[in-house]
């Protein structure tokens, strides 16, 4: 594992130099961008400071593990997103290569952070591109008739919680939405359900992949009538 130091340097290089396309505004002479000089993965350059190839994968590899951190602490752990900066920082040195596609499995391999930067795609991401993702979202942004399979439940509220194991809502249960107005409607096993906006914000679901044709992903073939 890098040095927790190290991995700073190399994120913020990774956001200016690959990201933004300028250069980085780091101190060459900082203790830990030396460091992170003699691990070979930066290089001085015309004055400023550059990532090397190994240093460029080692700092996607970071970027991509704080993007996954700040996902799951705003969407399971309902951490405010204005508080997720810092404990994202913590959390990515403690999220080790496989935990981080064991998250991103879990979170539907997001694509944009919560502050809507691209999270870099895991080979994880790339397998379940391949045979069409099962995305993740909140039953309220699911389509009509859409089946799925709840993931979590988004929400430290008693209340919330209790409400939901009433109608035996729990990660793993089946779910499909009927209607999203004047309420929602759902159902699970053999009972229907109906929940406010903000309950239905809360449970996020599995959706199966034909849900996601239905949004016009595309199925292939074109059809004409
Ligand atoms: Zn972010
Ligand atoms: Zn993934």
């Amino acid at each position: 594992m890098i040095d927790p130091r190290i991995e700073e340097v190399l994120e913020s290089l990774y956001e200016s130099e690959v990201e933004q396309g300028r250069p980085s505004p780091l101190d060459a002479a900082a203790e830990p961008v030396r460091l992170a000089c003699e691990a070979g993965l930066t290089a001085a350059c015309g004055g400023g400071l550059r990532l090397t190839e190994p240093g460029r994968a080692a700092a996607r590899d970071v970027v991509r593990r704080h993007r996954l951190a700040e996902r799951l602490l705003v969407d399971v752990l309902d951490v405010a997103r204005e508080d997720v900066e810092e404990d994202a920082c913590q959390f990515e040195h403690i999220i080790r290569r496989g935990l981080d596609e064991k998250i991103c499995r879990l979170l539907g391999h997001p694509r944009m952070c919560p502050h809507g930067k691209p999270i870099p795609a895991g080979l994880c991401c790339q397998s379940a591109r391949a045979d069409a993702i099962r995305e993740v979202r909140p039953l309220a942004e699911g389509p009509i008739g859409g089946e799925g399979v709840v993931a979590y439940l988004s929400t430290r509220q008693r209340r919330d919680i209790q409400k939901l194991m009433a109608m035996g809502i729990l990660p793993g249960s089946r779910i499909r939405l009927i209607r999203r107005f004047p309420s929602y409607v759902f159902q699970v096993g053999y009972g229907q359900f109906t929940a406010d906006e903000s309950l239905a914000a809360v449970i996020y679901v599995h959706w199966k992949e034909d849900a996601n044709r239905e949004r016009g992903a595309g199925g292939g073939g074109n059809r004409e009538s």
